[in-house]
């Protein structure tokens, strides 16, 4: 069976992270892979998670199975940290919440559910978008096209061509948003073009798939679902996936989500089950200490504060590091304007550095950025950020 199987390349970005550890240089630079990182270069564990466990270890009574669509405490718990505690949906019977395995879980039995029960409908994403969106909406057989985003001479958001594809989708169409954050760009929509996006999408009758998987990281937990909560509020259907990795720090505990939300309260009832296939099929059902810790936290007020203040110590540090790179890049009188670096959100950047001059910074001072010219801000620190600056000015002079 195996020995006529063909290799396929690997992940690019895995590829740089193995490039990344065997380099030698000790004061090289990671700047590729998608974690949070402080000011010393680690990924911390918070504080509050560790508190959360310890709970759990002391009054956790059974290892048993969960059900396919998880815990039952953390739905309400998520609803209302996306919604709004007081949001009319919650408890209408016309939204329901499963949890999965991280919010590529999330993706991948959304990816299911839409081959499921539309199966001639297409996926719309962002050009570009976090490039697993492709492999998982691939695996569940959906056709996948782009809508344009990125305004690559203006560093800024294609809001025109963008609203101009939405009135071109097929009605009952799905299209993906970023909630906020966006992976790997970093340019969100104002609100006011999140007004202009939720409006179009309504209008068009496309399904917005909100893709919530920074919440916290870029302006704050209610500025970052700003948008969300327009398109719920003016589509009658909505799915949403969570990812609890990036705001919980909880990358390796696998927690994540899949919101729907239909018109009827039977439509929901109906698709839920339809849910629940998808994910006896994929992987039966979740794994519990994560989800666990996510609920201890956000039912505890002691707790979610501690986590809140850990959380804005996180944004608050990739902020620093996008105005001191900025301030740093105009003090060496680089010729390139980088403003626009201080006014993207979350972890990445779109720097505007191209192929060859990512190759320079990998080849030369050891700065390991992806080939687009992403860089992760978070591998940014107080004792790295003048190299890096140096070798930016560098690179390009090419
Ligand atoms: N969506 C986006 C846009 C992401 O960047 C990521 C993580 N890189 C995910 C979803 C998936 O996150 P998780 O690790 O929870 O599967």
């Amino acid at each position: 069976m195996f020995e006529q199987v063909k290799a396929i390349p690997g992940d690019a970005l895995l590829a740089l992270m193995v490039a990344f550890k065997n380099d030698p240089n000790p004061n090289k630079i990671d700047l590729g892979v998608g974690v949070y990182k402080d000011d010393t270069g680690n990924t911390p564990i918070l504080k509050v998670v560790k508190q959360a466990e310890s709970y759990l270890l002391a009054h956790e009574l059974s290892k048993g199975y969960i059900g396919a669509t998880g815990s039952p405490e953390l739905a309400p718990l998520l609803q209302k940290l996306m919604l709004g505690e007081n949001h009319p949906l919650i408890g209408s019977g016309r939204i329901a919440t499963a949890q999965t395995p991280g919010g590529t879980g999330a993706l991948r039995v959304a990816g299911d559910l839409i081959n499921a029960v539309k199966p001639e409908a297409k996926i719309w994403v962002s050009d570009p978008t976090w490039s697993n969106h492709f492999h998982v909406f691939a695996g569940s057989g959906v056709e996948v096209r782009t809508y344009p985003y990125y305004d690559a001479q203006r560093n800024a958001l294609a809001i025109d061509q963008m609203l101009a594809c939405i009135t071109q989708m097929t009605a009952g169409d799905v299209i993906l948003l970023h909630a906020s954050c966006h992976n790997p760009t970093g340019i969100d929509p104002s609100f006011s073009q999140w007004q202009q996006i939720s409006k179009a999408v309504a209008e068009r009758g496309v399904v917005p798939l909100i893709d919530c998987a920074y919440q916290g990281f870029g302006e704050g937990l209610e500025e970052d679902v700003q948008g969300l909560r327009l398109l719920v509020e003016q589509c009658p259907e909505a799915l949403i996936t969570t990812s609890c990795s990036k705001n919980f720090g909880l990358y390796n505990e696998r927690v994540g989500a899949l919101s729907v939300i239909t018109e009827t309260s039977e439509a929901n009832q109906k698709t839920m089950s339809q849910v629940a296939n998808c994910i006896r099929a994929n992987y039966s059902n979740p794994p519990a200490h994560g989800a666990a810790i996510v609920c201890t936290i956000l039912s505890d007020n002691t707790l979610r504060q501690q986590w809140e203040a850990e959380l804005a110590e996180m944004r608050d540090r990739i902020r620093l590091m996008r105005t001191t790179l900025v301030k740093h890049l105009k003090e060496i009188n680089c010729s390139r304007d980088f403003s626009f670096i201080a006014e993207q959100k979350g972890m990445f950047s779109y720097s505007g550095l191209s192929k060859e001059e990512v190759l320079f910074l990998r080849e030369q001072h050891g700065i390991y950025a992806v080939d687009t010219g992403r860089i992760n801000v978070a591998g940014i620190n107080a004792n790295n950020i003048e190299r890096l600056g140096f070798a930016i000015n560098q690179a390009i002079q090419l």
